[in-house]
């Protein structure tokens, strides 16, 4: 069957740093060969991200609500899967952002410009962004276009955004930044409704000790990340969704779904815990290390 979590090896701060900006890099020179052709997951919500970060479409019947907005040199990538998929990106109400990284936020000013959607952020990190904006990874963002994409409205924990036919719990759960929210609401495909459990945040390039002291960030993050973890375990999920395909495995599973027609290894009451089982073992080595 499909994997439903990766367990990537930790390395060295210098070493992931390097890893990071050469991976930039590579992406800047062509977002293109990250190019992804956008596809449904189930009923209402689709995937019109790349194969490198993630960003998810939901239909809510009374508009569109994005989640996250990729890198901003991919966005006329972005915008092409929209309108792919037969949506018009006029009608985004909401972009939702999963954290204040500039991966996450790149395109969000451009689409804001273009079709006036409104974009969300939480309170937690629109303020880690106020004291410090080298925290959004400004620093490593590509010139131009690395404006911060600075919220509309900001979300508190345990709000709950209602649109259309779709109710999003947000969850603070800190650990990746201070801010990073997960989300969770239903979605339907005629008769048939599952639970979507959307983590905002698992990479640990950000929790680094020596990451956190040079961008004044507190230097707990990692505990903080275990807290979350069981904050958010007891939630029902079917579907589990993350904000990089490799950490729910999205490839692997959009291209089961194309070699196996009529089966959708997205829809998995196992793999919500199988997802935070991974990230918890992570964080654990991860401590252990003394990173
Ligand atoms: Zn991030
Ligand atoms: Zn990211």
């Amino acid at each position: 069957m499909v994997p439903q979590a990766k367990v990537l090896p930790h390395v060295p701060y210098r070493q992931a740093l390097k890893n990071f900006l050469e991976g930039n890099a590579a992406y800047y020179r062509q977002p293109s060969i990250h190019y992804l052709e956008p596809f449904r997951i189930f009923g209402n919500l689709y995937y019109v991200g790349d194969k490198r970060v993630c960003c998810h479409l939901v239909d809510t019947g009374a508009g569109l609500i994005l989640f996250d907005s990729g890198y901003p040199q991919a966005t006329h990538m972005l915008i092409d899967s929209i309108w792919r998929l037969g949506f018009d990106p006029a009608d985004i109400r909401y972009i939702i952002h999963s954290h204040g990284h500039f991966d996450h936020f790149g395109g969000s000013n451009e689409m804001k410009a273009i079709y006036g959607c409104e974009l969300l952020m939480s309170e937690a990190d629109t303020a880690s962004l106020r004291e410090d904006p080298r925290r959004a990874l400004i620093g490593w963002g590509p010139k131009p276009n690395d404006a911060i994409a600075w919220p509309d409205r900001e979300l508190r924990d345990g709000e709950i955004l209602e649109l259309g036919n779709t109710k999003i719990k947000c969850v603070l759960t800190p650990g990746h930044t201070v801010g990073v929210m997960t989300f969770f609401f239903d979605v339907t495909d005629g008769e048939t409704v599952h639970r979507v459990g959307y983590m905002g945040g698992a990479g640990f390039f950000t929790i680094y000790r020596e990451h956190c002291r040079d961008f004044g960030l507190p230097e707990n993050l990692c505990l903080r990340l275990g807290q979350s973890i069981q904050k958010v375990w007891d939630e029902p999920v079917d579907i589990t969704l993350g904000n990089h395909p490799s950490q729910n495995c999205t490839l692997e599973k959009r291209r089961w779904m194309l070699e196996h027609p009529g089966e959708n290894p997205f829809v998995d009451p196992n793999g919500w815990h199988a997802f935070l089982r991974a990230l918890e073992e992570k964080r654990r080595e991860f401590e252990t290390l003394g990173y």
